[in-house]
């Protein structure tokens, strides 16, 4: 950690850029006039406002979605949509310096990373870009004088809230499939992180998104998250976020039977046998949990050990993220950046001294002293937890590893599989046996085996139990917004002949 970097943060001259929503094709203001702040977590500065939309923003945006689906986008053909999904893919990969430098500055993550994300951003539009004229029904065998098949068509106006993690890529993970699909968004980003998805709105016209088609909606949960899950234009609801908000969507989006898709939270196992390779095991412990500051939803933040390297495994992982080298996300150096809101730092904060009262401590623990400003919390590692504790059930989405030991496999699977998620899980081993005993066993929608957090959009990413419903990325994502029309053509010119 420098103390330099984290004061050239502190004092660099604040600029506060005013952003608009984007509304049927137009940046506009919210028609109550009121705007919030965005913050730079490493300066803790406001280095934007943006529209507090509200309900009568989301009808705007929402009733344009209508329009602009039943007045052109439906009827569009599958090509020209691929097309356009490619063509904002060269766009992001053509400001990929700009986009990723701003998704830094609004969410504190390492530069490096933000970098990552916009490759994985346009990698997504392109793969939807494909999927797009892929998309097709199937003839049924029926035993009757027939033709049967079933279509797909797009469901039509698609709402879909986004959490801050990964501001842009989230985005993605929801525009692309839906566009593809045929859909029309209506999309909220988070409150602390909109501003990259509104500076990629500038390019929504130039690569020939219709006005209306997608509509970028500014404000916070309730003021406008909620009016648009409860809009009835809106068909249906994509939702990554916390599965407090989960529930809240759920039991609303229920008034109108609206469809729901969910990516909830986690607190996922990250298996260690003794025989795994000990530094990559190290590694991977560290990547699983500390990645993107821990705000991550498949954090393996349940490091399961065995025994008989339990202790080494301890003290090596401590070692190391004691090195782990926390900075401003602009300064390539840096390892860990700050959390994304002051919001966010108390809630991990808060955390942290539930942990050390219910475990004991072998790396961080606090906040780094080193900072004035900005909102870092240490890499943390409790040890000696029970899977019972609170650091051991609840999400905690900050740089926060829980170490628990185990004994054998079986002891290893019935941990992993005590918690209310069921997102992610990995197993660190060199016998593939076991490996593919404990895939087989464990109760979550990814697993990786020897290797923690890498996703591609090829392969299907979502959760079991509280973790959530329906699959994101992958031909998966699509089926998410559409519908299937079961049509049968009789050939059989006979009356019918029953009455
Ligand atoms: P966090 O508390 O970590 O910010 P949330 O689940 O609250 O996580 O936020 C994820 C997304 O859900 C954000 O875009 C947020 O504005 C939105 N959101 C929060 N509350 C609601 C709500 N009641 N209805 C709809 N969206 C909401
Ligand atoms: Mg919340």
């Amino acid at each position: 950690m420098t103390i330099a970097a984290a004061a050239k943060g502190a004092t660099r001259k604040s600029e506060v850029t005013r952003y608009q929503m984007y509304i049927n094709g137009k940046f506009t203001d919210a028609e109550s006039g009121k705007t919030f702040e965005v913050y730079d977590p490493a300066t803790e500065g406001i280095i934007a406002t943006c529209p507090a939309g509200g309900p009568e923003d989301v009808d705007r945006a929402a009733q344009a979605a209508h329009r602009a689906f039943y007045e052109g986008w439906k009827g569009t053909t599958a090509q020209e949509r691929g097309r356009i999904l490619f063509r904002l893919a060269e766009r992001i990969r053509a400001r990929r310096a700009e986009l990723a430098e701003l998704e830094t500055i609004n969410s504190g993550k390492p530069i490096v990373e933000a970098e990552y994300d916009m490759d994985d951003t346009a990698t997504c539009y392109e793969y939807y870009g494909g999927l797009a004229t892929k998309i097709n029904g199937e003839v049924l065998p029926v035993p009757a004088d027939a033709i049967a098949f079933a279509m797909r068509e797009p469901i039509g106006v698609a709402g879909q809230i986004i959490p801050w993690n990964y501001p842009l890529l989230m985005a993605a993970w929801k525009i692309a499939p839906a566009i593809a699909a045929g859909c029309t968004v209506v999309i909220k980003p988070a409150e602390q992180t909109p501003l990259t998805l509104l500076k990629l709105a500038e390019d929504f016209e130039a690569v020939g998104l219709p006005p209306g088609v997608v509509n970028v909606v500014t404000g916070d949960g309730p003021g406008a998250g909620a009016p648009l899950v409860a809009h009835s234009l809106v068909r249906k609801i994509a939702f990554t976020g916390s599965a407090e908000v989960g529930k809240l969507i759920m039991r609303s989006a229920a008034d109108q039977l609206k469809r729901v898709s969910l990516e909830l939270g986690g607190k996922s196992p990250n298996i260690f046998f003794s025989d795994a390779d000990f530094e990559s095991a190290v590694d991977g412990a560290l990547f699983g949990t500390f990645i993107n500051q821990g705000e991550v939803c498949s954090a393996g933040s349940r490091v399961l050990v065995q025994r008989d390297i339990y202790t080494k495994f301890v003290d090596a992982a401590a070692a190391k993220a004691k090195t782990i080298k926390l900075g401003r996300g602009l300064d390539r150096e840096t390892k860990m950046g700050p959390l994304v809101s002051s919001e966010q730092r108390d809630r991990v904060a808060g955390y942290l001294e539930v942990g050390r009262g219910e475990a004991k401590v072998a790396a961080g623990g606090g906040r780094p002293k080193e900072f004035d400003k900005g909102w870092y919390v240490e890499p943390t590692i409790f040890y000696d937890v029970d899977n019972s504790a609170r650091v051991a059930q609840e999400e905690i989405f900050g740089p926060v590893m829980s170490v628990i030991p185990f004994t054998d496999e079986a002891d290893a699977i019935r941990i992993a599989n005590a918690s209310q998620y069921g997102l992610a899980a990995a197993v660190w081993t060199r016998d593939i046996f076991k490996a593919f005993r404990v895939v087989k066993s464990l109760e979550a929608g990814i697993v990786w085996v020897n290797h923690m957090q890498p996703t591609f959009v090829e392969a299907p990413w979502g959760g079991y139990k509280a973790s959530g419903f329906g699959r994101e990325l992958g031909h998966w994502g699509v089926e998410e917004y559409l519908e299937t029309k079961q049509v049968f053509i009789n050939l059989d010119e006979k009356p019918i002949g029953w009455y």
